[in-house]
């Protein structure tokens, strides 16, 4: 179960702080890390391998990619984690719901993300936007922000705590989409709310969010999707067979 669960690093920007990352992953049984974009590493390997101690194989198996999407291209739940109540109202969790959230995902077969931000400023709206969920670690609340692998200490305990206890589940286990099908229907229906005239040029960022907030929410099964995705479809056709009758008569 724990190998479905994979740690993020979005923009990590001390080299060690990777090193720590990984042997708190190993502590607690996690092996899937992936780097989005770190700042000197691999430059700086050595400082990161050094903090890593007996965890240098892990760190050598982890993947480096450009982009947060290519990270989590395959996942069917992703949980970012957030040291401050944000703008952008997304459903937040502790540690202990996000492990439960996570095993129950990743134990029925389906891959699971836990995305952490860059010590400067953590992780973007769009970033978050990405999400299911966010977890935040409860913390003094004048003092909320964790070294990146201390948080990622903590979540990873709660995984390794609640993987011991987790039992074959009985209920019906559904499938839901990845991460990388969500994107294609999301921009299906951007691109068909500009097809049918909802929104001129580019929705804004506030109404796409939402709807991201929206069908994150519904944790689609891939049939659910591709129903929304004919009607889609269908509009966008149907559009084009009845183009926009001039304004003024
Ligand atoms: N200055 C940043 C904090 C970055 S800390 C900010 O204000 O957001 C680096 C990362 O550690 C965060 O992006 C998050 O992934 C994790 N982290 C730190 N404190 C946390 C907390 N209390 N709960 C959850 N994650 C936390």
């Amino acid at each position: 179960m724990l190998s479905r669960i994979r740690i993020v690093l979005v923009n990590t920007s001390h080299p060690g702080n990777i090193g720590a990352v990984a042997r708190a992953m190993k502590n607690m049984c996690l092996s899937d890390l992936v780097l989005v974009d770190p700042v000197r590493y691999p430059e700086e390997a050595e400082v990161a391998f050094s903090r890593a101690s007996g965890a240098q194989d892990l760190l050598s198996a982890s993947r480096k990619v450009a982009t947060v999407e290519e990270a989590i291209e395959e996942c069917h739940l992703v949980i970012g984690t957030s040291a401050r109540q944000r703008t952008v109202r997304w459903p937040v969790v502790d540690p202990h719901e996000c492990a439960l959230l996570a095993s129950e995902r990743a134990g029925s077969g389906s891959q699971v993300a836990i995305l952490f931000g860059g010590e400067r400023s953590g992780l973007t709206n769009e970033e978050l936007a990405l999400c299911h969920y966010l977890v935040q670690i409860p913390t003094n609340p004048d003092y909320s922000s964790l070294n990146v692998a201390m948080a990622v200490q903590v979540i990873a305990y709660e995984l390794m705590m609640v993987s011991q206890q987790s039992v074959s589940g009985t209920e019906a286990q559904r499938e839901s989409i990845t991460a990388g099908q969500f994107e294609g229907f999301i921009g299906h229906l951007e691109e068909t709310m500009e097809v049918i005239g909802f929104s001129d040029d580019r929705s804004s960022d506030k109404l796409m969010r939402r709807l991201r907030r929206l069908f994150l929410r519904a944790d689609m099964e891939p049939d659910e999707m591709n129903i929304l995705r004919g009607i889609l479809k269908a509009s966008q056709e149907h559009r084009v067979r009845t183009p926009r009758k001039p304004e003024n008569g």
